[in-house]
């Protein structure tokens, strides 16, 4: 079955996406730990990070990197952090994540964003590609 990701590739289901190439896609965490929070993820699906064919994995940091500049522009902040997970979704996604204190990096607490909340920072961060 296809990932949720996958579904979101496909528009299937919606996103608000920041960035997209052929090969990757950049849309924000829909819980955010903070406002930005950004997942960045290859467009071919695998579970695991560390799976991934070396040129997909170095293409999936140079594209996070890109965006990880692009949201410290765009959002008041002391630095983005990159955290891999993926206990949640088995599709490879990094996220970034602006920080200001160490509990934004705990997915502990989380940001309550409305949809123009939404709209409104996945066009910013974009703005600044
Ligand atoms: P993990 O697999 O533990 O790294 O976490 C998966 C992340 O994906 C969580 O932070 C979720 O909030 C996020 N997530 C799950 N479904 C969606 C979705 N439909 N759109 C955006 N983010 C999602």
């Amino acid at each position: 079955m296809a990932s949720i990701f996958s579904k979101i590739i496909a528009g299937e289901i919606p996103s608000y996406k920041v960035a997209e190439t052929d090969d990757f896609l950049a849309f924000l965490d829909i819980n955010p730990n903070a406002k930005g929070h950004t997942l960045c993820i290859p467009k071919k699906e695998v579970d695991k990070i560390f799976d991934l064919d070396e040129a997909t994995y170095t293409e999936l940091m140079k594209f996070s990197r890109k965006v990880a500049i692009a949201i410290e522009k765009a959002v008041p902040c002391k630095r983005v952090g990159m955290t891999v997970i993926g206990l949640e979704v088995p599709h490879v996604h990094v996220h970034l994540i602006p920080l200001n204190t160490m509990e934004d990096a705990r997915f502990t607490s989380k940001a309550s964003l409305k949809s123009d909340d939404f709209e409104a920072i996945a066009k910013r961060i974009s703005s600044y590609l």
